[in-house]
């Protein structure tokens, strides 16, 4: 048996996906430039996608610029909001402190230009709110970026009461919805997103090929130069087939929406239900306002690798905010971020779902987990100390 449980850092390609993208690496392989007919058909598909992509989120084909993913479109998004700000000498940039790293890194970098950043923080469930973002919002604000779902611990974010905020104050209002894209329902419109990120390969479509919407009216700036692509705002002869694929992927997604969503609930709130039993553990992030498909936990007096490990023996692939397997020393930015204290923090399990995992996959884990968890507490000198003690329980 083997159970994939990290849908959150990639999904399997769908069916659908990899059946509309062989075409275009086989016969059709034309660059969409050129004038001659295999161009031409190519050019055609593009066009196509395009407003597949741009019917999912209610908003016009002209409106979506096709990127190499996710992490792209939010350079792409932030570093244009702040030269629109710049011209009109706001320089002020309001964030939460859980946005993913192409967030915070590319807002570091703009810092270093001269933007001054303010990172709301988030209460214990991960959530910020409109009134916050109203409190934060200066004269000088040029733009506010809030992720519409995060990651790690699930948690939805307030995106339309914020994007109504930010359009009444004249703000530009940017959303990573990387998370969300084929997940949530997204109306950029009835929401008053003006900027929006998504990924492919978070909805079963292929990696390196995602799209930034940017509301019409919004004049981009490159992050890459040079041929005309993308209405000149992105260079580079384009990723057909990716791109092609991602569309089939999304419509897909967008048009089974509620049916996963309702599936992926109930295994979901099982997992939640049956490991919430375990001592000494913690469901991270909001019990209501949760991506259908996420499950994060803090077990106390474990590590999160050596978890991570011991369920992969048991044909479990699942994840951790800890520090090996995200290839830093300090645990997760948005468990701390949450309130959880460092030890705690390395000892996180993120189940991810999708809609192809089933309720005996489900059971299987809640079989395995508990007695993996009291084996590695077993072994574990700060759980001995605990058991002893010596030390306090911080869960
Ligand atoms: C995966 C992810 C990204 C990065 O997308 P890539 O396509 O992998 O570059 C950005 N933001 C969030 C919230 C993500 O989950």
């Amino acid at each position: 048996m083997r159970i994939y449980a990290d849908n959150a850092a990639t999904t399997k390609m769908s069916r659908t996906a990899i059946d509309a993208m062989l075409p275009y690496l086989d016969g059709i392989y034309g660059n969409p430039s050129s004038l001659h007919t295999v161009g031409q058909q190519a050019a055609e598909a593009l066009m196509t996608a395009r407003e597949q992509v741009a019917a999912c989120l209610h908003c016009t084909a002209r409106e979506i610029y096709f990127t190499s993913g996710g992490s792209e479109a939010d350079n792409q998004a932030l570093i244009s909001a702040a030269a629109l700000g710049a011209k009109k000498g706001k320089k002020h940039i309001i964030s939460t402190s859980i946005e993913h790293h192409a967030v915070l890194h590319t807002l570091q970098a703009l810092e270093k230009q001269g933007f001054e950043v303010t990172l709301l923080p988030v209460d214990e469930e991960g959530h910020i709110t409109a009134q916050q973002v109203a409190d934060a919002i200066r004269d000088d604000t040029c733009l506010v970026s809030v992720m519409y779902a995060n990651n790690e611990i699930g948690t939805i974010e307030p995106v339309a009461e914020i994007g109504k905020l930010c359009r009444e104050k004249g703000v530009l209002f940017h959303t990573d919805a990387v998370q969300a894209a084929g997940h949530l329902p997204i109306d950029v419109q009835a929401q008053n997103i003006d900027m929006l990120s998504m990924s492919a390969h978070k909805f079963h479509g292929p990696k390196g090929v995602g799209a930034l919407y940017a509301r019409r009216g919004i004049v981009l700036t490159n992050v890459i130069y040079g041929g005309a692509q993308e209405r000149g705002k992105r260079a580079g002869t384009e990723n057909v087939a990716g791109i092609v694929s991602m569309a089939a992927a999304f419509k897909e997604a967008c048009e089974n929406l509620e049916k996963n969503a309702a599936h992926m609930t109930q295994m979901r709130d099982r997992l939640i239900g049956g490991l919430s039993q375990i001592p000494h553990c913690a469901l991270n992030g909001s019990r209501k306002n949760r991506l259908p498909g996420n499950v994060n936990f803090c077990f106390e007096g474990i590590e999160g690798e050596s978890l991570l490990l011991l369920l992969d023996a048991k044909g479990i692939c699942a994840s951790s905010g800890s520090a090996c397997t995200s290839g830093s020393l300090d645990p997760s930015h948005v468990l701390l971020a949450i309130g959880r204290k460092h030890e705690v923090a390395h000892g996180s399990l993120r189940l991810s779902l999708c809609e192809e995992n089933t309720m005996e996959e489900a059971e299987y884990m809640l079989k395995e987990i508990p007695p993996i968890v009291e084996y590695l507490r077993s072994m574990s000198p700060v759980w001995k100390a605990l058991e002893r003690g010596e030390q306090q329980h911080l869960l």
